[in-house]
């Protein structure tokens, strides 16, 4: 069993690394996927609001992001082996994307929050490819140029970073027509890498 349940939601029992094979394997498969990193104030708000539920449950792998859904899987006797946060993945999955040529896309914060965090793990991981870097406050028009500009540089990995759940419900909604094989809600994750 590669997940365990609860509260309602399917949460992924993989580690940091497991994950990143994971990810990996969709960007081999190519079809689009949804990857969430839960906290406990997500899942609480879930049991409430049935659209948020849904969303969650649609999502292709949900990791234990947050110190209380690592204990509550141990209080119940299903444990997690060990919480995948969002700033985490993102730093592995930027490590691995180096190795492998996997471009990303960075999505989300305050104009020039994106960038910023593009230049520093570029930086870190000179030989990254990060083909785009847009802010999270987009008019409509600006939004349809950023979908031409992600179909034009055909991103294996979009990092999302709306905050939760805005970015769970713009991830389901735009998964099938960008295509893109791996789409990551990350939070806050692009403010602190922009530092
Ligand atoms: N944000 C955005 N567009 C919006 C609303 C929020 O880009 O319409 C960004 C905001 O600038 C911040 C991030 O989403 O960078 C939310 O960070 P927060 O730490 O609140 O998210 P959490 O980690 O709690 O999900």
């Amino acid at each position: 069993m590669d997940n365990i349940n609860m509260m309602g939601v399917k949460i992924s029992k993989k580690n940091l690394q497991e994950t990143v094979s994971e990810i990996s394997s969709y960007i081999i498969e190519g079809t689009s996927h949804h990857i969430i990193t839960l906290n406990a104030e997500i899942l609480y708000r879930a049991q409430q609001d049935e659209k948020l539920m849904d969303t969650i449950n649609s999502a292709d792998l949900v990791t234990p992001d947050g110190a209380g859904v690592v204990w509550a899987s141990r209080i119940l006797n299903r444990p997690v082996q060990e919480r995948v946060t969002g700033i985490d993945l993102v730093q592995a999955v930027t490590e691995r994307a180096q190795q492998e040529g996997w471009r990303m896309c960075l999505y989300g914060g305050k104009p020039g929050t994106a960038r910023e965090a593009a230049n520093n793990l570029q930086k870190k991981f000179p030989k990254l490819k990060i083909v785009g870097t847009y802010h999270g406050y987009q008019s409509s028009k600006e939004l349809e140029e950023m979908y031409g500009h992600i179909a034009d540089t055909n991103p294996d990995i979009l990092l999302v970073a709306l905050g939760a759940p805005l970015q769970e419900y713009w991830i389901r909604d735009n998964k099938e027509t960008l295509g893109i094989p791996v789409m990551v809600g990350v939070g806050g994750s692009l403010d602190v890498l922009a530092g």
